[in-house]
Order: structure tokens, then C-alpha cells, then sequence
């Protein structure tokens, strides 16, 4: 079984953790297989908007090549940027303080975008290379990890293979009739994968209560990614239209079909997704305000089962070992009165095309090399992603992503510090104390609401660098599998694990599941009011035991710790209460200012164009620059305690860190689809709130960096 059916939705579906780190690798994430793998890696998921043979729009440069983006130039397209340009911090702060960085640094083969994130992130990927080469090392998870490492990197057995361990399931479901047969497919252990084409479910926590693990039930992810591709169709989705078509048609052949048989094949998926997607949550929906109110709906099985009245819901569960005696969350309970509208005998080829499309979609990195250099080509044709990684990297973040406990235990038994950890707690608490100063003197919310902010941030749990306790992996054993073998007994093993912790408690102590801590990223989450600031970041040029203080604080104060629990106060973690519960706390009135607050700053947000007419979209990006601003409202609490604090110093520091790059492909996906605003706007439109950086610079009215003191942007 593929992949992308288990692992991914645990962590992705809710978007309750959400990962911080600057851009990190949302870019990355959202296009297929490159060289950031996410635990939700695979395949991507997307679909596809109408069926007319859009012109593949392939990644070109020139859209971004030609404009210029206001109020300043977007500076993560490397093209947009030469020597000889003037900088100055009172027109683009970010520019002035990264140009050299820029000029000075390339997207390396294989890579959509580049950044310290990723630098930081490769210097951990290059440790922990060195581990799986490491034959000294004892234990069962090293055994797993060199294992499953050494089958990734065996292209001879990969060839000889070729694609004839996918050939069974693949024939079944070409050899389905009837919507009987469809409804087998489902429900027969070895072929159930497909069901995750038509709807999704895991075990987790949902909304009501962060202690218990409940059923969710949601709806499947879709080939063009975003909903709203199917109605109105953007470069974005042109792009991935172009990708998996093309992938798919190539893998079609390789299992004998015809070029045409698979052109028709896929359009015809997408056309059943166009259906699909009428009810299903685009990502625009995801990342407002009052998704968390739309999706909680908690029922009994007996009302979940009567959602549908033709699709075999009951079956299905029952078969995948998901039912049970407890709470559901159903994220879209109309989604199933659509499904049932297509799941009748008319629609048998359709639905078995989708199936198809997803099945071979999903082993795109397990295959042989023709499969995986294919994958390259259309990467660069269709993401402008250029060369290819190095085997070894290719096949590490295959380990990370299949084998996360394993390699993140085999991580910590050599790179991990006591002392390092109990240095971050004691830095995190540092910014805790002075945030508590903060909101304690913040001028517009009641009394009531102010104290209850502070309750919050004292309950907030410091998860430093990594946990004592994983899961356990003892039962796993990938000796004498083939790739495929193994990949499928992990994706089993998953789900097995999953499944064995319905109606279960939560284990605090297990706190990285769900993220990898070997990831350069920190976290937030609003169900447990925890922050989360991992092994994987804790290096140049984020930490360093030698930082000067004002280093300290613009990475430590403002832009790590300060912005994690910022996000405990934003427009998605407010909705949370102290203990995680998703529970109103606030009053009328202070609801009513602190939306007129983001608000104000998402009519901001939309005013930035990064490119062409592609402007910002405040509503997907506020909460994030909600954090980025209040950690460094934070942190210049903390500056203003020290004498001679030098704040060019430490703004400097500040926007060097958000310094990156990225193929337009990478820059339009972060603009369209991801909750982080792209790196550029992270350090001008933060800094300028604060009148501190008007001093150190001197920016007046009509600089470029310039927003009247009415106009600014201050939200705690
Ligand atoms: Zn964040």
C-alpha cells in the first residue's frame, strides 16, 4: 500500500501544530518530491479544474522576471536582484540587510528554494548521512534505518523489479464492473488504500478534548491540491495539472497502457474530483478564522454511518478497523450526500480512474530509475526545480519520512545535550517572563480577558530540543524485503499504530508525534498550549552558545520563542483556551477589537503584490504575521532592559535570518496555498511597526519603509 493513504493526514489534516519556522519549506512541501520531504510527503495531492487540454504552464520566470512587486521587490527571485542596485534600510529593509546574501548564494540541484532553514536543515541532513553510513552503530533502529537506506539506494534490484510488484493490485482495480466491485476494493484488506481516494480518516485529538484520541473523518485530498483549482483554474494548478498528468501517463505505459487510454484516464479523475470539489474545504477555507467552528462536528457512529445512504460508509470503517464505541469528528458531514450522488454503477469508470491515478501517482519514488529520473524531468519542466539531488539525500529523506522514530533516536543517541536542552527551557522561559509584562500592559482589552491571556501564557509546556520518550519500533523488521515490501509493511505498521490508539489518552511524553524534531522548524500547538522548539533548528545562525545578546534576542526573543508563543495569542490559537480545550474565553467587546485589529492588518496584507497581479492574501497570512509581529514586540521589551543595546545590530540580525530563495513555482505556492507570508514581507512589514526602527534608521514620511503611526499595526 502507497505511502500517501496513512502517514499523511495525521499530521496534516488539521493544521492544529502549526510549523513556524520562517518559510521553511512550505514551497517545498507543496510541490511533489522534492527534496524536503514532509511526513506527508508522496504524491501530492491536487486536482484538477476542467477537463479542456490546458497548456501545461511550466514554471517560466518571466512573469516574475518582468514586474517588480510593490511596496518592494520581491528579492527572493534571484533575477529580480543585481549588483549594482541601490539599497537602502529606509526603502526595503529586508533587501538592504540580505543583498550580498542573495548575490552571493544559488538554489542548489534538486531544490525549489534556499534559505537558512535549509541550510541549517542540511547541516543536520548531513549528520545524520554520516549515521546511516555508520556501520558501528548497534541497536534495532539504526539496523531499520540502514536497511531501509540501503534498499532506497539499490537501483540494480529497483530495475530488475521495475514496477512488477504494483501490477496485482493495479489489474484488480482495472478488472472492477459494478459499484459491488468498487465497494470490495474498499473493503478487502489488500486493495483498501483506494478508500482514502474518496474520503479520509485517522485517529487524533479533535477540538473538544485534547486528552482523548477520537475518530476524524474527512474529506480526501485532491490531485490539483486546492479545491478551488476546480473552478477556476491558476497557474498554480496549470502546473500541477501539467506535473501528474504527465507522470501519470508515463507510469500508465509502463503497466501497458496506451498513451491516449492514459491522457483520457486521468482527465477523467479530474473530472470526478471537479464533482468532488464542490464540497470540499479549499485551502483559503482551511486558513480562515472560523474553520475550527465549521469542522467540529462531533457525532456518534450511528449518525456518522447515517451521513450516507449509498456509499458503504459502515463497510468501510468497519473493515478498516475504525469503528468504534466513541466520539467521531466529521469535518464536512454534506460531503457524503455528494458521494452518494456518485457512487452508482454509471460511475464505475470513473471512480476506478481516480483510483488508478492515485495508486500509480503514489509510488512515483519507488520504482526504478527511468521512474525517478522522469520524476526529475517534470519537476524541471513543470516547478523549475533544476538537477537532481544526490542519491544519498534522496534516499535520507525517504529514511526521515518513512522511518521518523528510528532516525530521529538514532539522531538524539549521538548529537543529543542534556545541558543544550536545559539552556533552551531556560531561554524560553526568559521570553515567557517578559511576555507576561507585555500583555499585562496591553491598553485595550478588559480586565478579564488580560488575566486570562497571562493564565494562558503560564500554562504554556516548553518542549526543548527533544523527548525522552518515541514510540516504540521493536516489532518492525524490514529483513529480506524488497523496496516496496518495506514501504508497504511501514505504511501497514502506521496504520496498525493508529489504529491501536482510538479512544485512547494522549501521551504527553511522546511530544514529537506528528512533527521531526531533525527538522529545522518549531511549533505551536493550540491543543496541548504547547510550544515546540526542536533539535533541528538549534544551530547556526538561529542559536549558538557565543550569540551576542542582541543576536540572542532577535533570534531566541523575536523571531524562535517570541513568535512560537505569539502564536498561542493569534487569530487560530486564541480561539484555544489554557488547557488546549477549543473554548470561547473572550468578551463581546475584546473579540470585536482584536478582530478589528487583524482585520486592519489583513487590508494591509492584501495591499502587497509580490508579482504580476498576484497580490497578498492577508486572510490566509495573518496569523502567522500576527506572530512574527508580537515576538518582536517581545523581544524589543527585552532590548529595552539592556543598556547601549544596539538595535541596527539587532534588526540586522532579524532580517538575515528570513533571507531566502525560491523558483517562482515555490514563491506562487507560498503565495497561494501556505499560512506563512513569504520571507521578504517577514522582516519589512514586522520592523516597521515599531518605532524603535524608525529611530535606528532614521525612516521618514515618504520612505519607502515608511507607515504612519495611525497606520501601523500593533495587535497584543
Ligand atoms: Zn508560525
Amino acid at each position: 500500500m502507497k505511502k500517501k493513504s496513512v502517514l499523511p493526514i495525521l499530521s496534516a489534516a488539521f493544521l492544529l501544530t502549526a510549523g513556524c519556522g520562517a518559510q521553511e519549506t512550505p514551497p517545498q512541501q507543496n510541490i511533489p518530491d522534492t527534496a524536503e520531504p514532509t511526513a506527508e510527503a508522496e504524491a501530492p495531492t491536487g486536482e484538477t479544474a476542467p477537463t479542456e487540454a490546458a497548456e501545461p504552464t511550466e514554471a517560466s520566470e518571466e512573469d516574475a522576471v518582468t514586474t517588480g512587486g510593490t511596496p518592494w521587490i520581491n528579492s527572493e527571485l534571484k533575477e529580480n536582484i543585481t549588483a549594482d542596485m541601490a539599497t537602502s534600510p529606509k526603502d526595503d529593509f529586508h533587501l538592504y540587510a540580505n543583498k550580498e546574501w542573495i548575490l552571493n548564494n544559488d538554489i542548489p540541484d534538486g531544490y525549489s528554494g534556499w534559505s537558512h532553514y535549509q541550510e541549517r536543515g542540511y547541516e543536520v541532513k548531513q549528520q545524520c548521512m554520516d549515521l546511516l553510513k555508520d556501520e558501528s552503530i548497534e541497536g534495532h533502529d539504526a539496523d531499520l534505518i540502514r536497511t531501509y537506506n540501503s534498499l532506497l539506494l539499490d537501483w540494480d534490484a529497483r530495475n530488475e523489479k521495475g514496477v512488477s510488484e504494483i501490477q496485482d493490485l493495479y489489474d484488480k482495480i482495472l478488472a472492477a464492473e459494478s459499484i459491488d466491485d468498487i465497494s470490495a476494493l474498499m473493503t478487502e484488506k489488500e486493495s483498501s488504500e483506494v478508500a482514502y481516494n474518496l474520503f479520509g480518516f485517522y485517529a487524533g485529538t479533535g477540538l473538544n478534548d485534547p486528552e482523548t484520541n477520537i475518530v476524524i473523518i474527512y474529506e480526501p485530498s485532491l490531485l490539483l491540491t486546492d479545491s478551488a483549482e476546480y473552478s477556476e483554474r491558476s497557474d498554480y494548478g496549470n502546473m500541477y495539472y501539467g506535473y501528474e498528468k504527465d507522470m501519470f501517463v508515463f507510469l500508465a505505459q509502463k503497466m501497458g497502457m496506451s498513451e491516449a487510454d492514459a491522457e483520457s484516464c486521468f482527465d477523467t479523475a479530474i473530472d470526478l474530483e471537479t464533482v468532488m470539489s464542490e464540497k470540499i474545504y479549499s485551502t483559503e477555507d482551511q486558513l480562515n478564522e472560523d474553520y475550527y467552528d465549521k469542522i467540529n462536528n462531533e457525532m456518534s457512529y450511528e449518525d456518522v454511518i447515517a451521513l450516507a445512504e449509498v456509499f458503504p460508509l459502515d463497510d468501510v470503517l468497519t473493515s478498516a478497523g475504525y469503528k468504534y464505541n466513541g466520539t467521531y469528528l466529521v469535518t464536512r458531514p454534506d460531503y457524503f450526500e455528494m458521494l452518494d450522488s456518485i457512487y452508482t454503477d454509471e460511475h464505475v469508470e470513473e471512480i476506478k480512474d481516480l483510483f488508478l491515478v492515485n495508486y500509480l501517482l503514489g509510488y512515483t519514488r519507488s520504482l526504478d530509475r527511468e521512474t525517478y529520473d522522469k520524476a526529475n524531468e517534470l519537476r524541471s519542466t513543470y516547478f523549475g526545480v533544476n538537477g537532481t539531488l544526490p542519491d544519498e539525500e534522496m534516499a535520507y529523506n525517504q529514511v526521515t519520512s518513512m522511518l521518523p522514530t528510528s532516525m530521529q533516536k538514532v539522531y538524539i543517541a549521538k548529537y543529543g545535550s542534556e545541558e543544550d536542552k536545559k539552556k533552551m527551557e531556560e531561554l524560553c522561559q526568559q521570553v515567557i517572563d517578559t511576555y507576561r509584562e507585555l500583555l499585562s500592559e496591553n491598553e485595550w482589552a478588559s480586565d478579564e480577558v488580560r488575566e486570562y491571556a497571562i493564565e494562558k501564557l503560564d500554562h504554556i509546556t516548553i518542549h526543548a530540543a527533544y523527548p525522552d520518550k518515541f514510540r516504540d519500533t521493536s516489532k518492525l523488521d524490514l529483513t529480506g524485503c524488497s523496496l516496496i515490501e518495506a514501504e508497504t509493511k511501514l505504511a501497514w505498521a502506521e496504520l496498525d499504530y493508529n489504529i491501536s490508539q482510538i479512544g485512547k489518552k494522549v501521551d504527553h511524553e511522546m511530544w514529537a508525534e506528528g512533527f521531526n524534531i531533525l527538522d529545522c522548524n518549531a511549533f505551536y500547538s493550540p491543543t496541548e498550549n504547547t510550544i515546540n522548539m526542536i533539535i533541528g533548528m538549534m544551530g547556526e545562525p538561529f542559536y549558538s552558545s557565543d550569540m551576542s545578546t542582541e543576536e540572542l534576542y532577535a533570534s531566541i526573543g523575536a523571531f524562535w520563542v517570541g513568535h512560537e508563543v505569539s502564536h498561542a495569542f493569534d487569530s487560530g490559537g486564541a480561539q484555544f483556551d489554557a488547557e488546549g480545550y477549543f473554548r470561547d474565553w473572550w468578551t463581546e467587546e475584546d473579540k470585536a477589537e482584536f478582530d478589528r485589529r487583524v482585520a486592519k492588518m489583513d487590508d494591509y496584507l492584501d495591499g502587497i503584490v509580490a508579482f504580476g497581479d498576484k497580490h497578498f492574501i492577508g486572510g490566509n497570512i495573518d496569523t502567522e504575521m500576527v506572530a512574527d509581529m508580537t515576538g518582536l514586540q517581545c523581544a524589543l521589551r527585552m532590548a529595552s532592559k539592556v543598556d547601549g543595546f544596539d538595535y541596527d545590530r539587532f534588526f540586522t540580525k532579524y532580517a538575515q535570518m528570513n533571507a531566502s530563495l525560491g523558483v517562482y513555482s515555490s514563491e506562487l505556492s507560498q503565495l497561494m496555498q501556505d499560512e506563512h507570508p513569504l520571507d521578504y514581507s517577514r522582516t519589512n512589514v514586522p520592523v516597521q511597526q515599531f518605532e524603535e526602527f524608525y529611530e535606528t534608521y532614521d525612516v521618514q514620511e515618504g520612505d519607502n519603509m515608511y507607515l504612519a503611526p495611525e497606520d501601523r499595526l500593533i495587535i497584543w
